[in-house]
């Protein structure tokens, strides 16, 4: 068969579900077309380094033209998809017009603010390269301009660093923080008293990290708080307007950072996509990943709503968005041999989560630990899940050098 005669397969999105999907259909007798806004496959579980100044962006991110340098059957677009006609099967992107055979769409979720609009735009969120870099400059600038501020109750809100939100984001992005100032930034502003500064970690539920077992909820709260973290449950937030937080019992904190990892929803597209959706505006889908009207259109990731044995969501997390990957290859080639496709089934690899240097949680194996070895168990899985040698030698070296040194090498305050 001539190339051109070769089944279409459009992937919309390259994050863990897309870019997987596309690398196990490598040899498959299909023509791919892989479109992303961006150039680059981020890895997102590392967003909150970049944010307290640990990495670069370039070190969790990766040129996609170079992973699918020898992929023979891909060819990559940059560019944003606007629109999608299901029954003429075609997508529209910001400069041109794809028509498929087979749709995967992987396009990930976004922020979820849940309404609060204030909250969006006074406060930082981590989702994007953006976000991260922007949370970082802001960050070491309050370090700055606390050090010339002589009002001591200004200067006390610009050293207090809210993070909304238990989940594992936020009590990373809390622990990193908080060891960011007592092992960095308090070498290099000697002229500081640095126990003015404070981090809390505002969580609405009853605990940190929901969905752990309840010794790895109680050994979270133990870490955060040995690194000084402050911990406020239920504690929901209802305003921020820049310099204060207010929260639903009236009580207020006076702070000029506020870092919100509470929400998560499907990307913007899904809504305007026309198809039921479930929870978080997440596109419903058949135990196959299809759609219901159109079995050539799979739905993985983030963007996809599909419950477990027991009726209950799939989380929005990237273990989830590789598996369905698997299974919509897996599909995909089924379809074109004949076959049925066959439904799609979560198998849970654990729970993992550091707090900081020494100290993470894990459930792996039905096995629940905490501090140093779950933490020696996160940083080689993060590593090794990293894409590219260069980066994953990077972030090594990196690691260990703010591991013996104490220091983070990337206090650059820069203008985008
Ligand atoms: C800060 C943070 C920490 C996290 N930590 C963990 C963790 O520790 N463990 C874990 O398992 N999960 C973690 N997650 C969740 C995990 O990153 C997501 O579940 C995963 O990325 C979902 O994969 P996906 O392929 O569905 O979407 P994504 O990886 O988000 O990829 C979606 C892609 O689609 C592209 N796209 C979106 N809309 C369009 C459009 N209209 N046109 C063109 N391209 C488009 C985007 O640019 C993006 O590249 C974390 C997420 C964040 C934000």
């Amino acid at each position: 068969m001539k190339t051109q005669e070769l089944p279409h397969i459009v992937i919309v999105g390259a994050g863990f579900g897309g870019l997987t999907t596309a690398r196990k259909l490598r040899g498959a007798p299909v023509r791919i077309t892989l479109i992303d806004r961006h150039n680059y496959h981020l890895f997102q579980p590392l967003l909150y380094q970049v944010a307290i100044a640990g990495l670069v962006p370039a070190q969790i991110a990766y040129p996609l033209r170079t992973i699918f340098r020898h992929q023979n059957n891909l060819s990559f677009q940059m560019g944003e998809v606007t629109s999608i006609d299901f029954n003429a099967r075609y997508v529209r992107t910001n400069g041109s017009v794809i028509a498929y055979d087979y749709l995967v769409l992987a396009i990930g979720g976004q922020t979820n603010f849940f309404g609060l609009q204030a909250v969006q735009e006074n406060g930082f969120q981590l989702k994007s390269v953006e976000d991260a870099t922007g949370t970082r400059n802001h960050l070491l600038e309050m370090f700055e301009k606390a050090s010339r501020e002589v009002d001591p109750e200004r200067r006390k809100a610009l050293l207090t660093f809210v993070v909304v939100g238990g989940g594992p984001t936020g009590v990373e992005t809390a622990g990193a923080l908080a060891e960011l100032i007592t092992h960095v930034m308090a070498k290099d502003y000697p002229e500081m008293d640095l126990r003015e500064s404070r981090v809390l970690l505002v969580e609405a539920t009853g605990s940190v990290m929901a969905t752990y077992p309840e010794g790895l909820r109680e050994a979270t709260m133990d870490l955060l708080r040995s690194k000084n973290v402050e911990i406020l449950l239920n504690a929901r937030l209802t305003d921020y307007n820049g310099h204060t937080v207010t929260l639903a019992d009236g009580h207020r904190v006076d702070a000029y950072t506020l870092i919100w990892t509470a929400g998560v929803r499907s990307a913007e597209l899904t809504d305007r996509l026309g198809l039921p959706q479930g929870s978080g505006g997440r596109i419903r889908v058949e135990p196959t990943l299809q759609l219901p009207d159109h079995p050539e259109v799979f739905v993985i990731g983030d963007a996809a709503y599909v419950e477990d044995r027991q009726g209950v969501p799939l989380p929005m997390l990237a273990t989830v968005a590789q598996q369905q990957a698997g299974t919509a290859a897996r599909n995909l080639k089924r379809i074109l041999k004949g076959a049925k496709p066959e439904p799609f089934h979560y198998k849970d690899p654990g729970l993992l989560a550091t707090i900081g240097r020494n100290a993470a949680v894990a459930r792996i194996w039905g096995l629940s630990f905490s501090g140093f070895v779950a933490w020696v168990i996160w940083v080689g899985l993060h590593i090794f899940r990293l894409i590219g040698f260069r980066n994953r030698l990077l972030v090594l070296i990196n690691w260990a050098w703010d591991y013996v040194f104490y220091d983070n090498q990337v206090r650059l305050i820069t203008r985008e």
